[in-house]
């Protein structure tokens, strides 16, 4: 079945669109997600018609759905459309039939040893819908790595037909949510059908009724994602819309998305003939997988017991997060209503069942499905050292017999997938200097040393280049915000009118949870005034990001950040742009001179924005936390405060934000500004070197992939870290 699925076929939607012969496979590279890490074909598509490439948001399924025939003739006529598709479906072709991959060289007696990579979310494209932040993104460029390195490997997940919301900011500062539907006409998927042309669906049980999910497949180069979606019309109207969004609504919708994901999953893979060898639940949401596959054992005659080994034996678990809010959890009420007719298959009676994840709190118990990830898995994994470190101890009560540096958690530092993050410019510098076959090494440190031999005029003007891009960027989606005249002045001001292409730039993009102190920066506006309107060396800074929709602290956040920035003494040199993205952290990443980051450590498990800004020549500062605790080394960026973790919240925050303001005066603004002549300012480019060198090949999803292959697919324990 999986065979099948390889196929460089074409997507429903674009069969009978009537391409010209001579472009006509373009139906094939817009059916294949391979074309969002390829930035020659998005050059394709907008030479073709560079309007629409813009109004379709960059998608190409929509894209030639919508195309005149007037810009195809064109085309067919045009020498560098022609030179470029011809390239580009060369290299689509090769992709797709590698003489040799790197998992075939390295386990050629493995070749069968399919992995199935549960998540809620996948981050590929921002015309595509199915992921909300970090931990899509992850997901996404884990996928697409698995496709470059040859994995056996499937993805399963949902097909959400709203996804997350856009967001506005009032001019009062207030986060509005907006929703839109997709068609799923627009996208490039493929509905499963049975053999008598009916589509294909799987059902779970739900609280006592039957909910359907029809199965879509949707390709990532070489791998397949399996992907789930409610609207059919044999559910009632409200079960329909259980996969719209993606962690919509309340704890019945979430467990209900949970039990689709895990249970149906399962189901749809059954279905499919697809037979995983390591299962691996990549955050809790997706924990009740294992629930299914023991019902599946004891109802063919295992005992219980048997049934958990063999369970554990094939499961793998990567934990995100020490926030409470990332660690679902439900109440025993809630799994009552949900699997009262389904611990009776497993052979357990209520409690039984629920000790297989109870976790007992200071306010009472609940179902925790980090346990019963836990539990269910024989290896298991955080997403730095750091974050290892405090998986151990904040799961310690679960392994009581241990000592807490051998609470079986280990570390995989995440990494970014290179193709996806990396600006195109950067990469026409990388080919030259560091060899054209640089890709396929480039998780070895050697292959990064001649970036030292990149000459310096030649990285800034690449450096500035991308700087304008984002500056024009911004200035044109404020531009439109006017033309519109629906907008007050103070929000067109906001969204990066007045920003200058050629001052220092600071970004910081993230999701507004408290955690992450996004006003930390704004601790002491007129210390900041005076660095930021400084006449000879000023500074922006440009702010971007989410918060969740329920999550009233995070939007006051916003709010205090975005009052902050309408004073008229900054000028319009802080800005908020709306609608945080993957095509606007594109912009940012690979635009800005310096990344911000100010969690509270230790809660920030690793982030990974810093690593896409560091493969662009961006300089991190960044608290010591998450995957810069381990990465920083004195020459590669710069840290916020040291290692100390105050009792006391307000004396952490004073003592980071002055931290942060000497660094800002004493060292990054002098770096940046001196000797700014036309080859750029010789010491921060020395910085860039050193940083684009040390972090550019480890903080990768090549050496992140290949790790947990090592390490956990092929059934040995990751490392744990001591401590
Ligand atoms: C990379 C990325 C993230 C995650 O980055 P963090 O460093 O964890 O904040 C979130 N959202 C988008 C759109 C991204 O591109």
């Amino acid at each position: 079945m999986l065979a099948d699925m390889r196929h460089a076929g074409v997507v429903p939607a674009l069969e009978a669109i009537g391409l010209p012969r001579r472009l006509e496979r373009l139906s094939v590279l817009a059916s294949n997600l391979w074309w969002t890490w390829h930035p020659e074909t998005w050059e394709l598509f907008k030479l073709i018609d560079s309007t629409l490439w813009t109004d379709t948001y960059h998608n190409p399924v929509r894209f030639l759905r919508q195309v005149r025939r007037k810009a195809l003739n064109a085309a067919v006529h045009n020498r560098r459309v022609l030179e470029l598709y011809d390239r580009t479906v060369t290299a689509f072709d090769a992709y797709m039939n590698p003489a040799q991959t790197w998992y075939a060289s390295a386990h050629p007696d493995r070749l069968d040893h399919l992995i199935a990579y549960f998540s809620t979310e996948f981050g590929l494209h921002e015309s595509f819908p199915t992921y909300a932040g970090g931990l899509g993104i992850l997901s996404g460029d884990h996928a697409k790595e698995a496709s470059d390195l040859g994995l056996p490997f499937v993805g399963i997940g949902f097909l959400y037909n709203q996804g997350y919301f856009s967001q506005r900011i009032t001019e009062d500062g207030w986060q509005e949510a907006g929703y839109r539907r997709y068609s799923f006409e627009d996208v490039p998927v493929i509905p499963f059908q049975k053999e008598d042309g009916q589509p294909l669906l799987v059902s779970v049980e739900l609280a006592g009724r039957v909910l359907h999910a029809r199965v879509w497949r949707i390709q990532v180069g070489r791998v397949p994602l399996i992907l789930l979606d409610s609207d059919v019309e044999q559910n009632a109207p409200s079960d329909r819309d259980l996969t719209a969004r993606v962690y919509g609504g309340d704890l019945d919708t979430r467990i209900s998305q949970e039990v689709v994901l895990g249970i149906g999953g399962v189901r749809a893979l059954r279905a499919l003939n697809i037979e995983p060898k390591v299962w691996h639940m990549n955050e809790g949401h997706s924990a009740f997988m294992a629930l299914e596959r023991l019902r599946e054992k004891i109802v063919a005659g295992a005992t219980f017991a048997e049934a958990e080994a063999r369970v554990q034996a094939a499961t793998v678990f990567t934990t995100h997060t020490p926030v409470p809010a990332g660690n679902e959890e439900f109440p025993d009420w809630l799994i009552d209503r949900y699997f009262s007719q389904y611990w009776g298959q497993l052979g357990l009676d209520r409690e039984r069942f629920i000790d297989l994840a109870r976790h007992s709190q200071p306010w009472g118990q609940t179902f925790s499905m980090s346990m019963l990830a836990i539990r269910m898995a024989h290896l298991r994994n955080g997403v730095s050292e750091l974050h290892g470190r405090v998986s151990r101890r904040m799961w310690h009560f679960m392994f009581p017999d241990q000592p807490v540096e051998r609470v079986p958690i280990g570390s995989i530092t995440n990494g970014v997938h290179t193709g996806t993050w990396l600006a195109r410019r950067m990469k026409n510098l990388y080919d030259r200097y560091l060899g054209h076959n640089w890709m396929e090494a480039l998780d070895d440190p050697a292959t990064w040393q001649a970036i030292y031999a990149v000459p310096d005029e030649e990285l800034w003007a690449v450096r500035r280049h991308l700087k304008r891009k984002l500056v024009a960027f911004a200035r044109e989606r404020a531009r439109a915000e006017w033309q519109t005249a629906k907008r007050h002045p103070i929000q067109i001001l906001a969204g990066g009118t007045l920003l200058d292409p050629y001052m220092l730039t600071i970004g910081f993009a993230r999701r507004f949870a408290t955690y992450k102190r996004g006003s930390l920066v704004l601790r002491d506006p007129d210390r900041l005034m005076r660095l930021v309107n400084a006449v000879e060396r000023p500074v922006q800074i440009i702010f971007a990001g989410k918060a969740h929709p329920m999550d009233e602290p995070g939007k006051l956040i916003i709010q205090e950040v975005y009052r902050t920035l309408k004073r008229a003494e900054f000028g319009g040199r802080i800005v908020f742009l709306e609608d945080y993205d993957i095509n606007l952290a594109r912009f940012l990443v690979q635009g800005v001179d310096v990344w911000l980051n100010t969690p509270r450590r230790p809660l920030e498990a690793s982030g990974t924005s810093g690593m896409k800004a560091a493969l662009n020549g961006v300089l991190n500062w960044s608290v010591l936390d998450g995957w810069w605790q381990e990465a920083y080394h004195g020459e590669n960026g710069w840290a916020i405060g040291d290692e100390t973790e105050y009792a006391d919240p307000d004396e952490q925050d004073q003592r980071d934000a002055e931290s942060l303001y000497d660094t800002l005066e004493n060292q990054i603004v002098p770096l940046y500004y001196a000797n700014g002549g036309p080859d750029g300012p010789g010491g921060w480019l020395r910085r860039v070197k050193t940083s684009i060198a040390t972090l550019a090949p480890t903080f990768s999803t090549r050496r992140m992939v290949k790790q947990y292959v090592e390490t956990m697919y092929l059934n040995r324990a990751p490392e744990v870290a001591a401590g």
